[in-house]
């Protein structure tokens, strides 16, 4: 069997990671001249700007590839008992992840604490309903408002009242159906029954995962290489790039959803329908500032007057020289992405100061059309996709989108593929 991957992101790169492990023969396209897709680490000015994700939690499948790759002493960690913050009404609140947080917070009045232990009362999640609607009738409008609203949200930049939960939280579905309440999950989480592994990133930045993947693998990936068209040929695919075609017997195809509609039009007309798939638009505005709480950072209740979405304290958790990240946009704000970087930056800083008590200068400003895919309705467009077998679409589209989750997913795919 020759697996051919379309796309040098962390999915592709740890795909062919695995099957390497596996002893299965693998090809990897990209078409930019650097690895890691979305994952991208700059530095501006002598400080780490990441342009995607700020960390990622070490997963057993993230640790196994850390491992392997002899990271192990690069990893930087975020001090476990770092806090989290929601801002509503007024002020930042500590998120709870420990029972004593839980009574200590001021997130929720003791009402809404109250209605929490009603949960196990509620009908089962239903995948048609909305993420809000879910969260509203399980926990209590207070609950989805000033803690899962802010925090799911903000992870998509999206307003989960727009994302059915059949795109985005199946997994929870079926955690409920198998322990009969969401309730019961969270409290041995919050007694901390179930291991939370720790956040993570690299002295370089995030990217450091996906250039040592692609270092160890560099005879199996060929970057600045666009696949350019999949075609069938007897019961394989020819993957066509400007240096010629190449044979392959299975393709995993791990670009955005539009490129993939355009490349497998020919495998299936269906494919089309990839590019109806919405991505939320980002603005993201690097700052630094001498601001010195210690945290993870923060995330905006959706009705408070701010166009921050949320902000990453990276100087806290990462301890590096006062850089922050924050970011702006998203569903509920899709123009001020547009807007010119000066205004951006003017925004962030703005609010940034007004939130913090602290001055704010800009370093960056990245603007990305095409930021968080959004899970909401538009993923309906996935029921009318009807590929062969032996194509696979595994990107953050089509399962999770967490780094930890693009990897486990890779490890499961080549597990299967060298069992065939
Ligand atoms: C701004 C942002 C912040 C995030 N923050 C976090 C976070 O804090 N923690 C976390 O765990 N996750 C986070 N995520 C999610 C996570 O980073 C992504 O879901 C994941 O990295 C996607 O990886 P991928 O390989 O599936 O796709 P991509 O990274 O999109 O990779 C696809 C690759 O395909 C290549 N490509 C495109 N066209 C072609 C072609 N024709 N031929 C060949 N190659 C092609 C692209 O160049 C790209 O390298 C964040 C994502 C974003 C965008």
């Amino acid at each position: 069997m020759r697996v051919g991957i379309v796309g040098g992101g962390i999915t592709g790169l740890s795909l062919t990671h695995f099957l390497a492990r596996a002893g299965v023969e693998s090809v990897t396209y990209e078409a930019s001249a650097q690895p890691g897709g979305v994952i991208s680490s700059d530095d501006v000015a002598g400080k780490v700007v990441e342009r995607g994700p700020q960390r990622m939690r070490l997963s057993p499948s993230v640790r196994d590839v850390v491992t392997d790759l002899g990271l192990e002493a690069e990893l930087l960690e975020v001090p476990e008992d770092l806090p989290l913050y929601v801002y509503c009404d007024g002020r930042l609140r500590r998120v709870p992840f420990s029972v004593s947080e839980f009574l200590a917070t001021d997130l929720l009045s003791w009402r809404g604490k109250l209605r929490l232990f009603a949960e196990p009362l509620t009908d089962a999640g239903r995948p048609e309903e909305t993420v809000a609607d879910l969260f509203t009738r399980k926990f209590g409008r207070e609950a989805y408002e000033n803690l899962v609203g802010p925090l799911f949200g903000g992870i998509y930049g999206s307003d989960p009242a727009q994302m059915p939960v059949e795109y985005s939280l199946s997994a929870l579905l079926r955690v409920e159906s198998e322990q009969g309440s969401l309730l019961t999950t969270a409290l041995q989480r919050l007694r901390g029954d179930s291991e939370r592994p720790p956040a993570v990133s690299f002295a370089d930045g995030m990217q450091r995962f996906p250039r040592a993947l692609y270092e160890s693998h560099a005879d199996r990936v060929h970057l600045e290489t666009p696949v350019t068209a999949i075609r069938p040929d007897g019961d394989g695919y020819l993957l066509e790039t400007d240096s010629g075609v190449d044979r392959v017997d299975e393709v995993v195809v791990t670009v955005p959803a539009s490129v993939a509609a355009d490349l497998l039009t020919e495998v299936d007309e269906s494919a089309a329908a990839l590019a109806d798939l919405r991505y939320n638009p980002l603005a993201m505005v690097y700052v630094e500032s001498d601001f010195d709480g210690e945290g993870m950072g923060y995330q905006v209740r959706h009705d408070e007057p701010f166009d921050t979405l949320g902000v990453s304290w990276n100087a806290s958790m990462f301890d590096r020289d006062g850089v922050f990240t924050c970011f702006l946009g998203g569903m509920n704000d899709p123009d001020l992405v547009r807007e010119d970087p000066e205004k951006l930056g003017d925004v962030a800083t703005r609010e940034f100061e007004e939130i913090l008590g602290a001055p704010a200068e800009v370093v960056d400003v990245q603007r990305l059309e095409d930021g968080f895919p959004a899970h909401d309705h538009s993923w309906q467009a996935l029921d009318r996709v009807d590929l062969p077998d032996d194509v696979h679409l595994m990107t953050n589209y089509t399962a999770r989108m967490g780094v930890p989750s693009r990897v486990r997913q890779a490890k499961e795919t080549a597990d299967r593929f060298a069992a065939e």
